[in-house]
């Protein structure tokens, strides 16, 4: 890729080597166009649309529906919803993250404390390893193996509970920027999970980690036959209503517990997203290595499109902090992965797109350039 390819949003700074990302012949990302399409769209009749969802796909359960929660502020933020405003009973799930952080586990249990049905589920942690370790190697994705078990987890619950509407925060896709095929669809499916959400590499993974079906349960899909018979609907709760992380924030604070850490996070200034696990760090710094942007670049996308910062505001603070690495955590990514710090730094390099940054030390990297 040369550098003319890479490019970013007129009006926000997403990038142009953003996954699945779509351009418009002004150079405004498809988060930005939804933006503005968002004002012409009728709220009240999605949410029609999502009483006759719930209408239609009621099981004989106890519960209405499964709602993915991680503690933090856009799962609270819906649960709350779900609960108080619609009068309904969510099976609340999380799926215990490798390496998770004490603010983290703080919010989870705020959260349940707040009055939510809850299970906890509990993948084999050394195989969630061996497949992170694959991911990294493989895919430079660091916690692959969290983010098939999340998936895989959530769908055999609602075949095994007999609960088949699923809902999730929101589309990330079409929000923050990816494929905006589906954002007039109230419901996606299996398909799309594995192509957005699990990045083709599913089976790639799987087939590296040959390990005997028992332990894999919770990291694998069920089988076609289930997938094909049994009911599911899977939607974004962001499809029915006005996505707003801010709005998400102050009420998930008000409402269900949520603390934040004194210091910004790693790498941004923002004090209060993804706060579970201490792989995201190392995930962002590589989204940076591989793509040319993090986690600065989607913290300012959000305050950009929402009005609260120009795009000014945002190329300094994305000069200032994108792709910062993750020194803080390096020992405990290295203790986890039982890899040394020259693997690790092999690993990094094997992933970095050499045409647009320069490895300044062993494993740290910079941009050629600065963002203007
Ligand atoms: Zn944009």
């Amino acid at each position: 890729m040369n550098k003319l390819k890479y490019f970013r949003c007129s009006s926000c700074l997403n990038i142009s080597t953003r996954p699945r990302i779509v351009f418009d012949k002004n150079g405004e990302c498809n988060a930005c166009q939804w933006m503005k399409e968002k004002k012409t769209i009728n709220w009240e009749s999605r949410i029609n649309e999502f009483k006759k969802i719930v209408k239609k796909y009621k099981s004989h359960s106890y519960f209405d529906c499964i709602i993915p929660v991680s503690g933090g502020k856009d799962s609270s933020y819906v649960s709350y919803k779900i609960k108080h405003e619609f009068n309904l009973t969510p099976l609340c799930i999380t799926v215990r993250p490798p390496l998770s952080l004490s603010i983290g586990d703080e919010n989870l249990n705020n959260f349940i404390n707040h009055g939510y049905d809850h299970i906890h589920i509990t993948p084999n942690a050394e195989i969630m390893r061996e497949i992170n370790l694959i991911g990294f190697d493989e895919m430079g994705f660091p916690y692959y193996g969290w983010l098939i078990s999340i998936y895989s987890s959530i769908i055999r619950t609602s075949f095994n509970f007999n609960i088949p509407l699923v809902i999730y925060g929101e589309d990330g896709e079409v929000e923050y920027g990816g494929s905006n095929k589906n954002r007039h669809k109230a419901l996606f499916d299996i398909d799309y999970l594995i192509k957005s959400y699990l990045e083709t590499g599913y089976k790639k993974v799987l087939e590296l980690f040959k390990k005997n079906s028992e332990g894999s349960y919770w990291f694998t899909l069920p089988n076609q036959n289930d997938l094909k018979n049994k009911k599911i609907a899977l939607t974004h709760w962001s499809y029915f209503e006005n996505w707003d992380p801010y709005r998400n924030y102050l009420l998930a604070k008000e409402k269900c517990g949520l603390v934040e850490y004194e210091t910004p996070n790693e790498s941004t200034f923002t004090n209060f997203a993804q706060t579970d696990q201490a792989l995201y760090a190392l995930h962002m710094y590589l989204c940076f290595v591989k793509f040319g942007f993090g986690r600065a670049t989607q913290d300012a996308g959000i305050e950009i499109r929402r009005g609260a910062m120009t795009r000014e505001q945002g190329i300094n603070l994305v000069n200032l902090y994108d792709g910062q690495y993750p020194e803080q955590f390096i020992d405990l990514y290295l203790d986890y992965f039982r890899i040394t710090k020259k693997k690790f730094d092999s690993i990094i390099r094997k992933w970095a797109n050499k045409n647009i940054l320069s490895e300044e030390d062993s494993g740290v990297w910079k941009l050629k350039f600065k963002i203007n």
